[in-house]
């Protein structure tokens, strides 16, 4: 028999997450040395130097398993929000906190709301776990359609995914546009507020959620160090929810899901002033970045994250190859489904300039096309 026949029948549609290219292959395949990635939002930075301390204490002690319950970095963290250690479940990252939540509450035949383009996790989870998947396309500026979201909500919806801000758009919706969503959610059905980029958002509109948690809503906020505290490649992240909805993540989640390194990272972290640093980088970045691209003519939304949707006005897929032979690897749109599109991390100030620099050279080069 052959394996199409052996898997999970629901699983033959799924296609494998195609994750940004690493700079080490790229080098390798050019014959090239100093290539630089923006293309998967980490952070330019490195990590803080307290973590880097925590983690070569970590080193000493990874013959023993870690701590099961993270009971040190919750109690930090409980601290850090204002919530209690109970409100809080960590992962394996927010990729693995989404599997979870997927684990926990989605029975076959059940279904997701999320927008269009957004994080492609969310399907991936759903589809393994036997659900349908209702996308709804985002607004014209490329902001989560709430009001189309909320009526697309049917018996069968259980889980609605609101990325805030956005992933690959990097727009966000207000506290008033998620108030009245809420007020149309209804019990059944747990609203997932993904705010892998919070601690980046300047806009004074974005909304604070975890009050929704306090009121004893059903809403799950998921939350990472992979951006703002520079541990990416440590996995780790975390939900803030209600006791009664973080029992069901303890109970499908692995016993040791949380590495003692990154558990220790985490925590150092958290009492370095990484985060305050990181965003003064990437506001800067934003600056130059805006105006530098505003120059060469191009559309964009000015991003609440740390990296910039593009509107080149060319073949993102013909640009993306073009710049990668230039050492400069980015993330083309054609995968969300926005073929002139790329996705920019912002850098550090060298990056930024080189970035635009290549930008510019590719882009004459390349014809332009109709959007
Ligand atoms: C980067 C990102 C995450 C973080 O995932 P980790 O598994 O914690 O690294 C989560 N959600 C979105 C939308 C992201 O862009």
């Amino acid at each position: 028999m052959n394996a199409k026949s052996l898997a999970r029948q629901n699983l033959l549609n799924l296609v494998p997450y195609e994750p940004g290219k690493p700079f080490e292959e790229v080098e390798r395949e050019l014959g090239i040395t100093d290539v630089i990635k923006m293309a998967s939002n980490e952070n330019p930075l490195g990590p803080a130097p307290e973590a880097i301390e925590a983690m070569q204490r970590a080193i000493l002690e990874t013959n023993i398993y870690p701590d099961g319950d993270c009971y040190y970095l919750k109690q930090k963290l409980a601290a850090h929000l204002g919530v209690e250690r109970n409100n809080i479940a960590v992962s394996n990252g927010s990729n693995e906190m989404i599997k979870l939540i997927s684990k926990s509450y989605l029975n076959p035949g059940e279904n997701i709301i999320m927008a269009n383009p957004s994080f492609s996790e969310y399907k991936a989870a759903a589809i393994i776990s036997g659900a349908e998947v209702i996308e709804v396309p985002v607004t014209k500026d490329l902001r989560h359609d709430l009001d189309t979201m909320a009526a697309s909500i049917n018996e069968r919806t259980k889980i609605i995914y609101v990325c805030n801000p956005n992933n690959p758009t990097g727009t966000m919706v207000t506290r008033d546009e998620l108030d009245c969503f809420m007020q149309k959610v209804p019990e059944s059905v747990i609203v997932i507020m993904d705010e892998a980029y919070y601690e980046y958002v300047t806009n004074k509109d974005y909304p604070e959620t975890l009050p929704y948690v306090q009121e004893g809503r059903n809403v799950i906020i998921m939350r990472t160090f992979s951006k703002v505290y520079s541990l990416a490649a440590l996995r780790i992240g975390y939900a803030i929810a209600k006791p009664e909805l973080i029992d069901f993540i303890n109970r499908v989640r692995e016993p040791f899901n949380v590495n003692r390194i990154a558990q220790a990272a985490a925590i150092a972290s958290l009492e370095s002033n990484h985060a305050a640093k990181s965003k003064q980088v990437n506001e800067a970045g934003i600056i130059y970045l805006t105006e530098k691209l505003g120059e060469l003519g191009l559309n964009f939304i000015p991003p609440q994250t740390n990296f910039i949707y593009v509107d080149t006005k060319v073949n993102a897929r013909a640009l993306f190859q073009e710049l990668m032979k230039k050492g400069v690897i980015i993330r083309p749109g054609d995968i969300f489904g926005m073929p002139t599109y790329v996705r920019i991390t912002i850098g550090t100030e060298s990056q930024n300039t080189r970035l635009v620099q290549t930008l510019k050279d590719c882009l004459e080069q390349l014809p332009s096309v109709e959007s």
